[in-house]
């Protein structure tokens, strides 16, 4: 009999403590994650559960049976175009993330591309190098070509000289970021949006990890260059509420200037012997749960509190900028326009930097080199890392001292790592995807403490060697036992 499905139910205190045991080693909310977690403290966690809890039985897959439904995401959405500073006529939809958000993006732009400009038959969008993952993500699903987009190599931002370079026919939506993951730098928008306006293109603004700071850091009086809907040119914006507006995962906005162009956004079918759908998002049955905690907690927290945490954010940022200036062999990538910080080294070994660290008991983000973006360690600031900062910085100097200089990665486990992606029967050579975990340190698909020979080595590889060689890894993963 399987333990966790039993014959006769167990109590409600016994599945529920076992459910906590197998969270235990789950990253914490405490200030010392770096990525991942978007915290605002235990009173905005208990309004957010308790929000999600109430909205968790509507199914938005019909808004006449509930209204609700319709209500809750007119209101967030409206929340959401004020912000962004919509003009009239502009609307959106509320999707499961900014992710979604951006599929979305993508497959309004082909839709609106096949209904406008039938003369396109190879759709292509402009992409910044430095634009999310789910852009190319999109791209593979939709059938939309991606044509990458250069950076400055000083600023990290997109390279418009580039884009113009690459703009044609073809070309049915430009994209920038406001801000990007890596470098927390927001693109030139005005100038890609005047130029997908002038081929006829649209403009997506992927604002999911900026967009809900960058306005309050306006009213601030940071300055910023503008990325919102008061750029002409612009046609949607994708910004995620499940980042810095705290809410819960599963929720995100994208917001269409006009009318029009969510139409195309819209999937309908009629076509068998089920009841009619018209879905605005990728799911069909759908929990208003995210939702309903973002609602909740726009109001519950207010627009003061918020602009105080983003202002809290902001020097957290300008301290670390500062205590990495007095560090010898540390730098920050660019200059961050909000609290997302990108730290490289030249000379010292920037995967054991990582780990020391871990050991520290801070979770960083090794992210590796693409382009003319060095490897790094990304750092990504909530008003629990702001409220340790100064912690964070004084172990920042001390995992520098003595750091051993950059190691390459053992050509052996490189050659294995080949060997196991490109399938190559070499089970005599003891080359399989199990040989090559242990190799790493990875036991029962936990990475190992030190860490540092595994980002070495998908550092060292290309970048379709890394997308197989973790593929395989979640694969070990989720291989069916416990
Ligand atoms: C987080 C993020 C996304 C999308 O991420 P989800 O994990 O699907 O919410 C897209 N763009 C940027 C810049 C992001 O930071």
């Amino acid at each position: 009999m399987n333990e966790l499905f039993p014959e006769e139910g167990l109590s409600k205190t016994e599945v529920i403590e076992a459910l906590q045991s197998r969270r235990q080693n789950d990253l914490r909310s405490d200030g010392r994650a770096f990525a991942f977690a978007y915290d605002a403290g235990a009173d905005v966690r208990e309004v957010a559960r308790e929000a999600f809890s109430a909205c968790m039985g509507i199914n938005g897959l019909d808004p006449t049976v509930y209204p609700s439904a319709r209500t809750l995401e007119n209101e967030l959405v409206g929340a959401c175009l004020a912000h962004l500073r919509a003009p009239d006529g502009a609307v959106g939809t509320a999707t499961a993330g900014g992710t979604e958000s951006i599929m979305l993006a993508v497959k309004t732009a082909r839709d609106y591309a096949r209904k406008t400009r039938p003369e396109v038959s190879e759709p292509e969008m402009l992409l910044p190098v430095s634009a999310h993952a789910s852009f190319h993500k999109a791209a593979h699903y939709f059938g939309v070509k991606v044509v990458p987009v250069e950076l400055d190599p000083q600023t990290m931002r997109a390279d418009v000289d580039d884009a113009r370079r690459k703009i044609g026919d073809n070309t049915i939506l430009v994209c920038g970021s406001a801000t990007s993951y890596s470098h927390g730098k927001i693109d030139p928008i005005a100038e890609l949006a005047a130029l997908a306006h002038a081929h006829g293109a649209l403009m997506h603004v992927d604002a999911c990890i900026g967009g809900w700071v960058l306005p309050f850091q306006r009213e601030l009086g940071i300055e910023q260059p503008a990325f919102d809907f008061t750029v002409e040119g612009v046609t949607s914006i994708s910004m995620d509420l499940h980042k810095y507006a705290f809410a819960p995962k599963g929720v995100s906005v994208l917001l269409q200037r006009r009318r029009e162009l969510r139409d195309a956004q819209y999937y309908a079918c009629a076509k068998w012997t089920g009841y009619a759908i018209v879905n605005s998002t990728k799911l069909g049955s759908k929990s208003l749960a995210g939702l309903g905690a973002a609602w909740a907690l726009l109001r519950f927290i207010g627009r003061a509190r918020y602009r105080e945490m983003v202002k809290q954010m902001w020097e957290a940022k300008d301290k670390v900028l500062a205590a990495v200036q007095a560090i010898d062999d540390l730098r920050v990538v660019g200059d961050p326009d909000m609290g997302l910080i990108a730290l490289a080294t030249e000379v010292g070994d920037l995967w054991q930097l990582a780990d020391r660290l871990a050991a520290r008991g801070w979770f960083v983000q090794p992210t590796y080199h693409y382009g003319v973006s060095p490897a790094h360690i990304h750092l990504q600031i909530d008003p629990g890392n702001a409220a340790c900062i100064d912690t964070f910085n004084d172990d920042l100097a001390a995992a520098m001292q003595g750091l051993p200089a950059r190691q390459e990665a053992p050509a052996a486990v490189v050659q294995m790592l080949e060997a196991v992606v490109s399938g190559e029967d070499a089970a005599s050579a003891g080359v399989s995807p199990a040989a090559l975990m242990a190799q790493l340190g990875v036991v029962d698909g936990r990475l190992p403490e030190q860490t540092a020979l595994i980002h070495r080595v998908l550092d060292a590889a290309s970048p379709p060697l890394r997308e197989r060689l973790l593929g395989l890894f979640v694969g070990e993963l989720f291989n069916g036992t416990l």
